[in-house]
């Protein structure tokens, strides 16, 4: 038993990205004395980046592991209990002061008045033919995981954000080619990343297409295109497919217990981090649908522990 029965606690984080590592550093800092679940990807998403050139304080950017094993240092720092299990159940209380519960892998339920959600997202499938078959098998979402089996070979990256462009930036030092499927005409991401893309000659960029098939017996050997706007198919041989169409939030286990809006990501009140049940805050990409930085995710998390604290003067 990791807890006692009967111990109420204060503060219960789930998530270890940005937002729920910001989170308990506030909540700890407030006498809260938080307890986090890390979920199973400790550190969560920014960890299968490489560098994070965007976040503030870092003139030469930081990598993304680094960046969050400190995250984790600062948050120990101030007594956080860590815990390394993923939470798999949730019964939240109704009223104003009342007790949530919150199970986690070995069955055990720990109690809490304060919970604050930062389960983050997980990346989107196509929807096709042996891609799930496929996957670790030459379909993958993450080029700093797994661009390495796939050195001076020619790949594919699908997906015209900000997390394709640099899927396909990291690939292009390492691979032969790289063919960018975009399915409409130009890209979502921003500037800069699409101006780095811009300089490199082994890029080659498929606007108007959508991949149809995956070809291959026992693992990828290439792909089928689409092309809409001349209504042409074609194929291409790759080892490697990068699937960067977004994301879907983490919000299963909240299903009956929460309001979420139709693409499952959990409303909160405009400008602030309060859910639809007393006690219970979100913080991060499990509720923004808009932003999904770190840096906006790690001032989400802030916001949840200073609005739990508010909630505390009020009951
Ligand atoms: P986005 O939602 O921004 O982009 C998804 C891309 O995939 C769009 O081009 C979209 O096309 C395309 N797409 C979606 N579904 C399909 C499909 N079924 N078939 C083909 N293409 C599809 O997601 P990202 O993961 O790129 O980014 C999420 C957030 O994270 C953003 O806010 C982004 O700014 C941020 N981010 C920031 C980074 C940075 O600052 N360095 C790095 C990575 C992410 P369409 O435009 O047609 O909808």
């Amino acid at each position: 038993m990791l807890f006692k029965k009967k111990q109420i606690q204060d503060c219960v984080i789930i998530g270890s990205g940005p937002a729920g590592y910001s989170a308990a550093i506030y909540a700890a800092r407030a006498n809260m004395s938080p307890i986090l679940f890390t979920g199973f990807q400790p550190g969560g998403q920014l960890t299968t980046t490489t560098d994070v050139d965007n976040y503030l304080g870092f003139p030469e950017g930081v990598n993304g592991n680094d960046l969050m094993n400190n995250c984790r240092k600062q948050a120990e720092r101030f007594n956080t209990k860590i815990i390394n299990q993923s939470v798999n159940r949730v019964i939240l209380s109704n009223k104003k002061g009342g007790i949530h519960k919150i199970f986690f892998e070995n069955k055990e339920c720990i109690e809490s008045r304060g919970l604050i959600i930062a389960t983050g997202s997980h990346p989107k499938f196509l929807g096709i033919n042996k891609e799930k078959k496929f996957m670790g098998l030459g379909v993958s979402f993450c080029a700093t995981c797994d661009g390495f089996f796939h050195k001076e070979k020619d790949v594919a990256v699908i997906g015209g954000g900000d997390s394709a462009l640099e899927e396909v930036n990291f690939l292009a030092k390492i691979c032969r080619k790289v063919y960018l499927i975009v399915r409409k005409n130009y890209f979502k991401a921003s500037k800069i990343l699409q101006n780095r893309i811009s300089k490199k000659k082994n890029i080659n960029i498929l606007f108007y297409s959508n991949v149809t098939e995956i070809i291959g017996n026992d693992f990828l050997e290439g792909i089928k295109i689409f092309n809409q706007k001349n209504e042409t198919n074609r194929t291409i041989l790759v080892s490697g497919l990068f699937i960067a169409i977004g994301h879907i939030p983490n919000t299963d286990i909240f299903k009956n217990e929460l309001d979420l809006n139709e693409k499952g990501y959990i409303i909160v009140q405009k400008g602030k981090t309060i859910t639809s049940k007393p006690g219970v805050f979100a913080a991060g990409d499990v509720q923004d649908p808009d932003y999904q930085q770190a840096i906006t995710s790690a001032g989400t998390g802030c916001m949840a522990a200073l609005d739990l604290e508010k909630y505390y003067l009020s009951i």
